[in-house]
């Protein structure tokens, strides 16, 4: 049974006390002893792992990051070692008497085997996804059995908060791939015994194939994408489909602000769905683990709630590395404190937290555990495009996102950066591919886009052009890559 009813509940001086205890049991127990990457780094830095009394001394443990995967010995296998690799001499010296004494009961009445089965559940990886970087060369995250547990644990804590009901269907158009949100939904589902169909997305089934499922199943709940799903709706809309089963869609994978949430609130009250809630998630593969929103109400967001028995946040200056107040903007760094097989303390998402996290209790469901504000960019996405300068002006690629989609006559874009005459010593030039909504003023639409881009960005794009649905369909890919593409960099690299 999973005790997040309780857990969610907790005053926030007995949370604390959880997390003090779960750390320091988790790094004591598990992470020191068998962690080959940090028992190396608590070594070098001349930590001595019974000091981590409490979360405050957390402050104390070095940084991990992106670039510790990648920054890799000769033969580039790094994430091994930060697998927990326990054996017989290594637990006998970690765990303390009693742990050890419940091991020689097991196999005094059920034998040695019974002993190794039970550490094989534990410890030995059975399943994994990948980090989907864009440049970056994938990194494989493991999991044990314990760890998928956990990972039917976030997801049946994910309905719960969304007050999906075993009663209700699912359509989860998540491309199939080995990422985090396509399994993360799988096990939830499956532990919150809701009936879900996982179509694999575009690429899998066809948006013509995950419509007619739509309409054959006639689920309560879509998730997805947020480009992918808004297809899936529009394209619905077009043929004049009736939605009106819909009642919640939950997106993940990418950000979600509140005018987008607007466009798909008012895309299926157009096919007879009424009061839809669009909930966000948030997630990253280095956690094994994602969570949500709670209703919030129309375009509203409660943040994301937190799992205060699983993992510790914090929020963190992006530049000196110090340690945020509540509430304080930051970047967000992840801890975990039971997890098993791949395993990161203090690591640095790379995501921005505009609002930082929140411990008061929630204004929307009353629930008790920390949450972070909704409002992420993700810092590593800039640095992964490379995008420091365009027409010599550093350019914050989340802009791009908000802009677009706060007008509301823009239906899709793309933007796409080149150099004049495809030549790398010649200026880049930045050229912008729209298709509009039905009856959209498009004059009107380029001199707001122009007007706030400037604003935004000091970008004056060298063209607009506006080109008919399909063909930006077919420019972004939005039916057949996993991730679409948004901005399109065709510079030559360096
Ligand atoms: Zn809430």
């Amino acid at each position: 049974m999973d005790p997040w009813g309780p857990v969610a509940r907790l005053p926030r001086q007995k949370i604390q006390e959880l997390q003090d205890r779960k750390l320091r049991h988790f790094i004591n127990r598990y992470l020191y002893p068998f962690s080959p990457y940090y028992h190396r780094l608590f070594d070098q830095s001349k930590i001595n792992p019974k000091d981590i009394r409490a979360v405050a001394d957390l402050r104390r443990v070095p940084f991990t990051s992106k670039i510790d995967f990648i920054a890799s010995p000769p033969d580039g296998e790094r994430f091994r070692e930060f697998i927990l690799q326990p054996d017989k001499e290594k637990i006998r010296a970690a765990w303390p008497p009693g742990k050890l004494a419940a091991l020689a009961l097991t196999a005094a009445l059920r034998g040695q085997s019974a002993v190794e089965d039970k550490l094989m559940a534990e410890f030995k990886p059975s399943f994994m996804t990948f980090t989907t970087g864009t440049t970056n060369q994938p990194v494989p995250f493991l999991y044990s059995n314990y760890d998928m547990r956990n990972l039917s644990v976030s997801g049946g804590r994910m309905l719960d908060l969304f007050k999906i009901k075993s009663s209700e269907n699912i359509v989860n158009t998540f491309p199939y791939a080995p990422h985090l949100a396509f399994w993360q939904v799988v096990f939830g589902a499956l532990s919150a015994n809701a009936l879900a169909l996982s179509t694999g997305g575009g690429k899998v089934m066809g948006t013509e194939g995950n419509i007619a499922v739509i309409q054959k199943m006639k689920p309560s709940v879509v998730l997805g994408v947020p480009s992918y799903v808004y297809h899936i709706l529009r394209e619905a809309a077009d043929k004049k489909c009736d939605f009106h089963f819909v009642q919640k869609v939950v997106l993940g994978a990418a950000r979600v602000t509140p005018a987008f949430k607007a466009k798909v609130v008012e895309l299926l009250a157009a096919m007879g769905a009424k009061d839809v809630a669009v909930f966000g998630t948030y997630g990253f593969t280095e956690a094994r683990s994602a969570w949500a929103e709670c209703p919030a109400g129309p375009q509203g967001s409660s943040g994301y709630h937190l799992y205060p028995d699983k993992e510790i946040f914090e929020i963190v200056d992006p530049k000196t590395g110090e340690t945020k107040k509540e509430g304080e903007d930051g970047e967000l760094v992840y801890t975990a404190i039971d997890a098993r097989s791949s395993v990161v303390i203090r690591y640095r998402t790379g995501d921005f937290v505009k609002g930082g996290i929140s411990y008061g209790p929630c204004p929307h469901c009353g629930s008790t555990v920390p949450r972070i504000s909704s409002d992420i960019t993700r810092l590593s996405d800039i640095k992964d495009l490379q995008l420091s300068k365009i027409k010599g002006a550093l350019v914050n690629l989340n802009h791009f996102d908000v802009i677009f989609s706060e007008i509301g006559a823009v239906d899709e874009w793309q933007v796409e950066i080149r150099k004049k005459n495809d030549d790398k010593f010649d200026v880049d030039e930045v050229v912008i591919y729209l298709c509009g909504r039905p009856g959209a003023d498009q004059q009107d639409a380029e001199n707001q886009l122009r007007k706030k881009l400037l604003l935004a960005t000091e970008l004056a794009p060298n063209a607009v052009h506006w080109v008919p649905r399909a063909e930006l369909i077919k420019r972004l890919e939005l039916e057949t890559a996993n991730k679409e593409k948004r901005i399109v960099d065709k510079r030559p690299k360096e």
